[in-house]
């Protein structure tokens, strides 16, 4: 009898073990902002999985998503959220942060021409210059506009961004010195 009530424990662990793998798993690969094609307009629209839906869902074996966020809600609403599979085929490709870091890679800071090495996105993001030598950073950029942004804006390192914008923000207390 003890040893019958022993291998449920120990059974029960491991579905238990297997099951929270598989939720945390799903939750890490369906976190995140996304940009899909919208199968309705043929136009990008930024999107997220109900990942912490998805996490519960795969506990029991479930692998069917849903939307959580869509750009064009609350309007469409109701579609059919046929972009789904768009995310299932190349759930990382369409991942918002790996399109930017991506865009940077190769390239130099427009002003002092560094090449960008590893992103550190939690002390020094990175941002964008536009034609006017205006930087915006990349919470002013709205998703399902991001690939319409890279196509018409320039990479800044994050302490160029900040000298420009103290440049812009306070001329009278920068001096320019001539180069000797
Ligand atoms: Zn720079």
């Amino acid at each position: 009898m003890k040893y019958i009530l022993l291998t449920v424990v120990i059974a029960g662990g491991v579905i238990l073990i297997v099951g929270l793998r598989r939720a945390l798993q799903t939750y890490l690969k369906f976190r995140g902002k996304r940009l899909v094609s919208c199968p309705e307009t043929r136009k990008p629209a930024a999107v997220r999985v109900a990942a912490g839906n998805a996490t519960l869902k795969a506990t029991v074996g479930n692998e069917q998503l849903s939307l959580s966020e869509c750009s064009r809600w609350p309007e469409r609403e109701a579609c059919g959220q046929e972009c789904l599979a768009q995310i299932q085929e190349a759930p990382n490709a369409c991942l918002v942060s790996t399109i930017i870091n991506r865009w940077y890679q190769g390239q130099n800071c427009a002003y002092c021409h560094k090449p960008f090495g590893e992103i550190r996105w939690h002390d020094h993001p990175p941002a964008l210059v536009d034609y006017e030598r205006r930087t915006v950073e990349w919470n002013q950029i709205p998703a399902e506009k991001l690939q319409e942004a890279l196509g018409v804006h320039w990479p800044v390192c994050w302490s160029c961004h900040i000298a420009q914008t103290f440049r812009r923000e306070h001329p009278e207390l920068v001096v320019d010195r001539p180069a000797h």
